[in-house]
């Protein structure tokens, strides 16, 4: 397997400041709609929670995409990375180019989907 770990590193840190970016003007830009909405007062109640309801799932996305990233960067840190975390075989290395973040080798990874 000839994984170049330390560009995974390096990427897995770029994706995680890249989301914790758009996680600080998501803060900003929430705002910004709440003073908007005082001053015009035309968006309507419902609008507004479908609005709100969007932003959680988006954070909720986030949240979740950091905590995967945070997991590859400790499995780094534990000679762990590059192998899957329920079965233990080798993740193939193309997979890991695509995916630096990935967790699960194919077969563990195509069968959590299927939600088992
Ligand atoms: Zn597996």
């Amino acid at each position: 397997m000839s994984i170049d770990i330390e560009s995974m590193k390096k990427r897995l840190v770029e994706q995680r400041e890249a989301l914790l970016d758009v996680a600080a003007s998501a803060k900003e830009a929430a705002g910004t709609v709440e003073l908007d909405q005082t001053r015009v007062g035309r968006v309507s109640r419902m609008d507004a929670l479908q609005a709100q309801a969007m932003a959680k799932e988006s954070n909720r996305r986030r949240e979740l995409a950091l905590q995967r990233i945070d997991s590859a960067l400790q499995r780094i840190e534990d000679d762990d990375y590059g192998y899957c975390a329920v079965c233990d075989e080798a993740i193939m290395a193309n997979r890991l180019e695509v995916d630096p973040g990935a967790l699960l080798c194919i077969e563990c990874a195509s069968k959590a989907e299927q939600g088992g």
